[in-house]
């Protein structure tokens, strides 16, 4: 490997939306001003053909597109009825939006360990969680497993435990869409599925959205209700409390381009993910994946040693190789969060990861030799 270092090289792109859109040459501007020609910029039909090939893509009945991930996740809650006195359980190492939506409805997050390899929610700490919500007298309603960095959580243990304690399974595949477990796709597990186009996700639009799943045939309504201010039979009667929870015509046009390539997307990217795997575990923890997984890769994320990846990021950082830290703080810890309960013992595999991640440049257009370049930097940062 190339030991000089290449200081003077141009610098490399965290995830490459440019190289996105040339693949998808004139395709998406056509797509863009069929919209803009025929102006139903609400509601308009590539909407329905956008949830239709979403629902059969993920293996789900229904997908009913929204705003974006975040709201995917409060429609559920508010659909849910979920509301003050009711325990919502989310692992501590994820994105805010996993536990923001919980205190919206008025509930109360109670936070969750993840385990040290897949970075995914602890089912024993689930257990702990959930005795801790009844000790303080709320009522378990809801568990939201994250498939963090694109590989989902333990569907079968967790699905288990929400069996036996009667809770609803919110999966939150924001990350994880287009992942597998025991060779099913995202989007089918649990009661309901949120996902999000946020543009740095596996599958992003241009701006901002989501997506519900579910196989529930009766939830289906109340969703669409909930997402156009809770209306009734009639578009003016308001039956509940409700939002502005749509996705945009044009972005449900440009999300249906991005569709039509991801299958190929995704493979490259478990491409680029298995060449850092085999490039790097001897230099740092590599990410694992559950044998009955298969992770979109959202994230690379690797683990070193506490105090040393932010020298990492540093070193690359000169040399033109970005690099991002999800996450810093766990939620458990943060300013907003940290009155809410958790599973109890400071959720110690939350604490440590958050002071041991590090995320290299992943995406589909990760060509070999950037690759080869982001290797040898990594290396010869650790000394390698
Ligand atoms: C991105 C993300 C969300 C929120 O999605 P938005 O579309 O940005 O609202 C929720 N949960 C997780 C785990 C995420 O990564």
């Amino acid at each position: 490997m190339n030991s000089h270092v290449t200081t003077n090289a141009a610098p490399l792109p965290f995830i490459d939306i440019a190289a996105q859109r040339a693949r998808l040459g004139s395709r998406v501007d056509e797509a863009v001003t069929r919209v803009l020609t025929h102006c139903r910029f609400v509601n308009g039909p590539e909407v329905t053909e956008l949830e239709k090939q979403l629902a059969e893509f993920a293996g789900a009945r229904h997908a009913i597109s929204c705003s974006s991930g975040t709201d995917a996740l409060a429609m559920l809650l508010m659909a849910w009825g979920v509301g003050p006195g009711d325990a919502v359980f989310c692992p501590s190492f994820t994105f805010c939006a996993t536990a923001e939506v919980v205190p919206w409805v008025g509930a109360t997050p109670v936070f969750v360990d993840v385990l040290p390899d897949t970075f995914n929610m602890d089912p024993a700490s689930l257990e702990a969680a959930i005795a801790v919500a009844e000790r303080q007298g709320l009522t378990p309603r809801v568990v939201i497993p994250v498939d963090l960095f694109g590989q989902p959580a333990d569907m079968d243990a967790i699905g288990a435990i929400a069996r036996a304690r009667n809770l609803k399974v919110l999966c939150d595949t924001a990350q994880g869409f287009g992942a597998t477990w025991n060779g099913k796709r995202t989007g089918s597990f649990g009661d309901a599925s949120a996902t999000s186009f946020f543009p740095a996700k596996p599958l992003g639009c241009f701006g901002d959205g989501g997506a519900v799943f579910t196989d529930d045939d009766d939830l289906v309504p109340v969703l669409k209700s909930v997402r156009e201010h809770g209306q009734g039979v009639d578009k003016y009667e308001n039956v509940r409390i409700g939002m502005t929870g749509r996705l945009d015509t044009i972005q449900a046009a440009i999300l249906l381009e991005k569709l039509a390539i991801f299958e190929d997307e995704i493979a490259a990217r478990d491409r680029a993910a298995k060449r850092y795997n085999a490039a790097l575990a001897d230099v740092c923890i590599v990410p694992v994946v559950d044998p009955r997984a298969t992770s979109i890769w959202a994230q690379y994320t690797i683990r070193l040693p506490q105090g040393v990846r932010d020298d990492l990021g540093a070193a690359l950082q000169k040399e033109g190789v970005p690099t991002a830290v999800y996450y810093r703080i766990p939620m458990h810890k943060q300013p907003a969060y940290a009155q809410y309960p958790s599973a109890g013992n400071g959720l110690p595999v939350s604490e440590a990861l958050s002071g041991e991640v590090i995320s290299l440049p992943m995406h589909a257009y990760l060509d070999e030799a950037s690759q080869d370049r982001i290797i040898a930097a990594v290396r010869r940062a650790l000394g390698k």
